[in-house]
């Protein structure tokens, strides 16, 4: 028989070898006598360092603590690596909290407690109260947050990061969303569910860095939009129909200039921007196609979110059917 575990921290780590003892440590140090029981859910997402083995050693040296380490085949990315460790997680409550100490252990406490007195939140997420980050990051991640409020039907709060604790329905909500490409600031936004937001202030990274270019961050982006909202869909409807509009009303103005005051209209540059327009505006909207349409392609093949190739205090039983 299992103890009842009332916290499970997931985290994804991802070349953390510099961080994951330390960040062990301070969870430990912290939550001493505060915590009543709590385990650790790490997953090495393919990590090219030592990583793993450096949870080997945790594991190994921590024989009285709780600790369940899932390492992947490969890098499947973190909305994969939290998704594995939610999967295997059984507390009353699970937090996904970062292994570069970004995200401090203490804000995980006060968080447990606001859920162990208000009865009516399921999730306490925390927000970036002051983004440390350039000043053309953060007008783009505003104004990322400012389209897909505007086109998704899931409403998403600026600065809200994956740093998060909720109940074990939410959990249970959450896994049994298993499509491919996972969003996660969407997904968890998605089962609803009570979420009370409280700031917090994002520490420098221990070591390491961050894996996050602005090509990434674009590409999340676009996945983003595209895995929450059909609005990029419909708007090819509306610019065809203003286009065809447009159309008509030019070719009116057209025939009434020739009839009426005789004007010949020599078009050739007139017909060259438009050609050159319209083709633009339809291979972009191809493209959008294209988005859809592959992300479709993806999760038709059923392909498995992430495979495991090596775990650590976990039953077999509950790893096969993954
Ligand atoms: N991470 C991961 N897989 C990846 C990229 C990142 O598991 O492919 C983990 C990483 O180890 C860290 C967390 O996700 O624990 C956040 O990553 P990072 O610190 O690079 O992001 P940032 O804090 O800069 O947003
Ligand atoms: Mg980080």
């Amino acid at each position: 028989m299992k103890a009842k575990i009332k916290l499970s921290l997931v985290v994804p780590c991802y070349n953390e070898e510099d961080n994951v003892e330390l960040f062990f440590e301070e969870v430990k140090k912290c939550f001493q006598e505060k915590m009543e029981s709590y385990e650790f859910v790490f997953v090495n997402d393919g990590s090219k360092d030592q990583t793993m083995k450096k949870l080997r050693k945790i594991y190994g040296e921590n024989t009285q603590d709780h600790i369940k380490i899932i390492g992947f085949s490969r890098n499947f990315g973190k909305e994969a690596a939290i998704y594995a460790g939610m999967k295997q997680a059984v507390g009353e409550y699970t937090t996904v909290i970062d292994a570069d100490l970004q995200q401090r252990p203490e804000v995980v406490l006060s968080m447990v407690e606001i859920l162990d007195k208000e009865e009516a939140y399921d999730c306490v997420a925390a927000f970036q109260d002051k983004r440390k980050e350039g000043k053309v990051l953060s007008f783009f991640k505003k104004a990322f947050y400012k389209i897909i409020n505007l086109v998704a039907d899931t409403r998403f709060v600026s600065g809200a990061s994956d740093f998060r604790t909720f109940r074990s329905n939410m959990r249970e909500a959450i896994l049994s969303m298993s499509e491919y490409h996972r969003f996660s600031k969407g997904i968890f936004s998605w089962v609803g569910f009570e979420t009370k937001y409280i700031p917090y202030d994002v520490q420098e990274r221990n070591a390491g860095t961050s894996k996050w270019s602005f090509r990434k961050l674009y590409k999340y982006a676009i996945d983003g939009i595209v895995s929450f909202s059909i609005a990029p869909l419909k708007l090819a409807m509306y610019v065809g129909t203003l286009a065809a509009f447009l159309a008509v009303v030019y070719m009116f103005l057209v025939v009434l200039q020739k009839m009426i005051l005789g004007i010949d209209v020599p078009g050739h540059a007139t017909v060259v921007t438009l050609i050159l327009f319209m083709g633009g505006v339809q291979l972009f909207f191809l493209g959008v196609l294209g988005e859809y349409i592959s992300k479709m392609y993806i999760q038709v093949k059923n392909r498995p979110i992430y495979l495991t190739r090596e775990t650590y205090g976990i039953d077999d039983k509950e790893e096969a059917d993954t």
